[in-house]
């Protein structure tokens, strides 16, 4: 969560910042700012922040705002409400030291106090200024020890970039638990919480890891590490990042969100390119580093993830059951790591993530190491804090997700488990013709997923309509409970309606005393065995005056609802039943994205969200 963005080199920092800025405006989008050290000796440094968009900081930037070193950052509030003061950059008192964090300072309190007491006046609620009065306050030599000395005296999550207008050659970051990368350029050195800040300019990056700091100047970049307080240099080398700018942009496409939701088929085929087994039924899939051997040896699956990624990891659960015959299930990763989970040697621990930084799953996968258990991950961002500390993993190919609300990351996610779930069946007593059958499956997918994005069109009335009501409710059974919880959830991000995902069996033992002519259901229901019973509680909704949508495949005779029931249906393709369910999704992204639409919401920009949630 939040942007960060620094920039040293020849060419005038605010610009660039401001550009940077816009790039990860989706990570964070409570406040802006930039600090820039101004040009000689005596360099001062020159502060513009407001809360609010990245447009409404360039509008009022002042016209003199020269500086070719410089910070900047987009907010996702913690400590205090989204206001001017509160934005960063935060200065130390004399005005000399600029901050910009990403995290949470756990001790903020104790410090802000301690500071209080010392005479220093604190002009923000936020725990991000302690640290720019103990840098401020620190009377080691260099910068690089007064930023240790200060983290030293600090606990929690950051990632900081810092401006001093005493050393006005340089930038220095550190990092602990929220993403930092350094771009390198021609006589010009970069830094940024997210590569899309940096791929206009560079593909050459250095990582920095937890407990890291590093210093950018013209000429280069030095890495350190924390010790005893002080800083000792470790060595670094820069890699180079294989990555399409394009990718970045949302070209002509109204939203992020769209695009990406256009890009599923394609996205699809790469995650699944190299990976199929015609021959044998099976997957490949070497990131995992386990052979045969160590596939069989697992008796139970646990999946972590947060938000869709936990839902989509409760169809994973399912896959891996189906297919491979082993208990399985998924969980909240932020809850899983407060209740002293019981770990066991002979589990398979998947740990799910978009981005890779998602800090509950990265904090879950830490105590599952820890405690010796085998942790794999399945991640799109290369090289990302998850994907790191994994012992291996599927990564997800999707190429870079921009909009909050996941969709074409959550479908290759869903696809990463259905390669997992086979390899684990065919190592136990899935046959190898279902095994064929399914790689088949597979293999009819992407284009599948394509017709059902055709579709669209049809889907902007009912959507429409769903965004009319105040509240919601999605069901589905089996395999089509976790898609209604992903379709709940997509709805509720973006368009603000309060939508509840229920199992479709589970109705009468509750909600339907909720059902009214105001209340629309969204029922997934799926060709399979279950369809007689899912229709039936559609009578059930129907009878009570509940308007319906039903997803649903051309085979399921809906019987004879009410005439004067409202019911609009959405035919998919099908499938294997077992890979059904990402294709009962996809209607559901389309729903979501028109009811938003519809009501006129920033749709990549969710009110109080924001993509990849780094802070706790
Ligand atoms: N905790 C800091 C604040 O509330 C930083 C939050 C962020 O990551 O944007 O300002």
């Amino acid at each position: 969560m939040c942007g960060i963005v620094g920039y040293v080199g020849s060419q005038q920092a605010a610009p660039l910042l401001l550009e940077g800025l816009g790039r990860l405006e989706h990570r964070g989008y409570d406040s802006a700012g930039i600090a820039v050290l101004g040009p000689g000796k005596e360099s001062r440094l020159r502060m513009a922040k407001k809360a609010g968009r990245v447009r409404d900081l360039t509008e009022e930037l002042p016209k003199r705002f020269a500086g070719r070193v410089g910070v900047g950052h987009t907010r996702w509030a913690t400590h205090g409400p989204a206001n001017d003061l509160n934005a960063h950059p935060h200065l130390d008192t004399k005005g000399d030291v600029a901050v910009v964090h990403n995290g949470i300072i756990d001790n903020a309190a104790a410090l802000r106090a301690e500071l209080t007491d010392a005479g220093v006046d604190l002009v923000s609620d936020t725990d991000t200024e302690v640290l720019a009065h103990l840098i401020g306050r620190s009377e080691a030599e260099t910068l690089e020890e007064k930023v240790a000395e200060a983290l030293a005296r600090v606990e929690g999550t950051y990632g900081l970039a810092v401006l001093h207008a005493a050393f006005a050659d340089r930038v220095v970051v550190a990092r602990n638990g929220s993403p930092l990368i350094i771009g390198i350029g021609d006589h010009e050195m970069f830094v940024a919480s997210d590569l899309a800040a940096l791929v206009r300019y560079t593909t050459r990056v250095a990582h920095l890891d937890d407990g890291e700091l590093a210093t950018i100047t013209a000429e280069g970049f030095t890495t350190y590490r924390r010790d005893h307080g002080g800083v000792s240099a470790v060595p670094r080398t820069a890699t180079e990042v294989d990555v399409d700018p394009a990718a970045y942009d949302a070209g002509e496409h109204e939203s992020f969100m769209h695009k990406e939701m256009l890009e599923q088929p394609e996205a699809a085929e790469r995650v699944l390119r190299g990976r199929l087994d015609e021959r044998f039924g099976t997957s490949h899939l070497g990131g995992l580093e386990m052979d045969a051997r160590d596939l069989r040896a697992i008796r139970r699956v646990k999946v972590l993830g947060c938000g869709s990624a936990y839902y989509v990891g409760q169809m994973g659960a399912g896959l891996v059951e189906e297919l491979a015959r082993i208990p399985a299930d998924a969980e909240a990763a932020s809850e899983f790591r407060y209740r002293n989970p019981i770990i066991e040697p002979d589990t398979l621990y998947v740990a799910v993530s978009q981005s890779g930084e998602t800090i509950d799953t990265l904090l879950a996968v830490q105590e599952i190491r820890r405690k010796g258990g085998r942790v794999v991950g399945l991640v799109n961002v290369v090289g990302s804090a998850i994907a790191r500390e994994c012992e291996g993993g599927i990564y997800l190919h999707a190429g870079p997700e921009v909009a909050v609300a996941s969709t074409k990351a959550l479908t290759n996610m869903f696809l990463g488990f259905t390669l997992l779930a086979l390899q684990l069946g065919r190592v136990r007593d899935l046959s190898i013709a279902d095994g064929r059958r399914l790689v088949a499956g597979l293999q009819r997918l992407p284009g599948q997923v394509a017709e059902v994005l055709a579709g669209e069109p049809d889907l902007v009335a009912p959507a429409a309509r769903l965004a009319e009501a105040e509240s919601l409710f999605f069901v589905g059974r089996v395999r089509g409970y976790p898609v209604a919880r992903e379709g709940a959830q997509k709805f509720k991000e973006i368009s603000y309606r309060h939508a509840e995902a229920y199992q479709t069996s589970e109705l009468k033992h509750g909600p339907l005393a909720l059902i009214d002519p105001r209340v629309p259901t969204v029922a997934v229901v799926p060709h399979d065995e279950l369809t007689d019973r899912n229709v039936g509680a559609l009578h059930e909704v129907a009878a009570r005056g509940g308007p319906l949508v039903v997803v649903t495949h051309a085979e399921v005779d809906l019987g004879d609802l009410p005439s004067q029931a409202s019911v609009h249906r959405i035919d998919v393709p099908r499938n294997e039943r077992e890979l059904d369910p990402i294709l009962l999704t996809v209607p559901l992204q389309l729903l979501a994205y028109h009811a938003a639409q519809s009501l006129g919401h920033d749709i990549d920009k969710p009110r109080n969200l924001a993509k990849s949630v780094t802070v706790e």
